[in-house]
């Protein structure tokens, strides 16, 4: 008798949910990316307990049809690629299909849902995997998601996560890349109860930086833009009297997608040629926008790290753009010396 046997759906969710399922912080990106990808323009992500008691993502984006609700906890089920040809030119921040079933094989899940011409929506409740309930909602244009009981099924996982000081700043950290990546969204991040973060969806970046990093910074950021055939390079970079200890308040985005990457964060910092202190870093916000075949965002689940074709040829021209800006920066007298 042979030993080989396909296993159950639920478990098969379990394992890809070790991959993109790791602490609270990974539930906010999925939710939120898919509420990006629904074309929202408002988002309001509330968290309770670092994660650990609740997390809630309201978007006002396009929703889900009811047929199409248990689909979406299917894994493998996507409504954003269909082909081949595709994979290849992925626009969405999505397109697994693994984040919800993964996260309702992990947790309790539920999820009300309209789109805005229909009369009624939709709600789903999962529970481990299972569903327990599945039925027509008030309408409210948009989607919201709560995830509850996080690895309750999974002790190991639970164990695993680090304090709910450490996990919070988990959180607080992706929601700030994101909202960074997406100045047009406005965002909100209570936790406890408390309001944490809020962008005001306006598209300006310069506000979003000051609102994450503080006034006095937002205030010390230079414009950049370049571009090349490939490329185009935007964003906002500090001046060289303005860092900080580590590279963390450096923020990379290909076609607003997070990412990163340690030799276009290289390429940053060479922008600055020797105006750095050692040790010190500049606060920036770059985004490149490209044309989706130079990228595959299919390297690792999370998608956190990307392939990139003509990489030299990007980060020549990061710091190049960068190096530029700063130069004809200090050929403007300072303000407060004029004064
Ligand atoms: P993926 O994002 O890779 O497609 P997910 O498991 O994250 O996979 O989501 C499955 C599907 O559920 C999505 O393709 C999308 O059609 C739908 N969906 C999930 N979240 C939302 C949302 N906030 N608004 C609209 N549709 C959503
Ligand atoms: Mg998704």
């Amino acid at each position: 008798m042979g030993q080989i046997h396909e296993l159950n759906n639920v478990l098969a969710d379990q394992i890809a949910a070790g991959e993109v399922i790791e602490r609270p912080a990974s539930i906010v990106k999925e939710l939120v990316e898919n509420s990006l990808d629904a074309d929202s323009k408002r988002v309001d992500i509330i968290v309770e307990n670092a994660g650990l008691d609740s997390i809630r993502v309201i978007d006002d984006g396009i929703g889900i049809a009811a047929d199409d609700v248990p689909l979406a906890f299917r894994r493998h089920a996507t409504s954003k690629i269909s082909s081949r040809k595709d994979l290849f030119r992925v626009q969405t921040m999505g397109f697994r299909g693994e984040a919800l079933p993964s996260i309702a094989s992990v947790a309790d899940v539920e999820l009300t849902t309209a789109q805005e011409e229909k009369a009624a929506g939709t709600m789903i409740h999962l529970r481990g995997g299972e569903t327990l309930a599945n039925k027509p909602a008030p309408a409210r244009r948009g989607t919201d998601v709560r995830v509850t009981d996080l690895f309750y099924n999974t002790p190991a996982r639970l164990k695993y996560l680090k304090s709910p000081h450490t996990e919070l700043a988990r959180i607080t950290d992706i929601i700030n890349r994101l909202a960074l990546a997406n100045p047009s969204v406005a965002f909100s991040f209570t936790h406890n109860g408390k309001e944490i973060f809020r962008s005001a969806g306006n598209g300006n970046l310069q506000q979003v930086v000051a609102a994450i990093y503080g006034i006095q910074a937002g205030r010390k950021m230079l414009p950049i833009s370049g571009e090349d055939d490939d490329f185009k390079v935007t964003g906002y970079v500090s001046l060289p009297e303005l860092t900080r200890a580590s590279r963390q308040y450096i923020t990379i985005t290909i076609n607003h997608r997070y990412i990163r990457n340690f030799e276009l964060t290289k390429a940053i910092i060479q922008g600055y040629e020797s105006k750095l202190m050692v040790g010190r870093y500049p606060i920036a916000v770059v985004n490149i926008d490209l044309d989706p075949v130079l990228v595959d965002v299919n390297v690792h689940p999370a998608k956190r790290e990307v392939r990139l074709s003509k990489e030299p040829q990007l980060t020549k021209l990061i710091s190049q753009t960068i190096r530029n800006r700063i130069a004809t920066e200090n050929l403007i007298p300072d303000v407060d010396a004029q004064a």
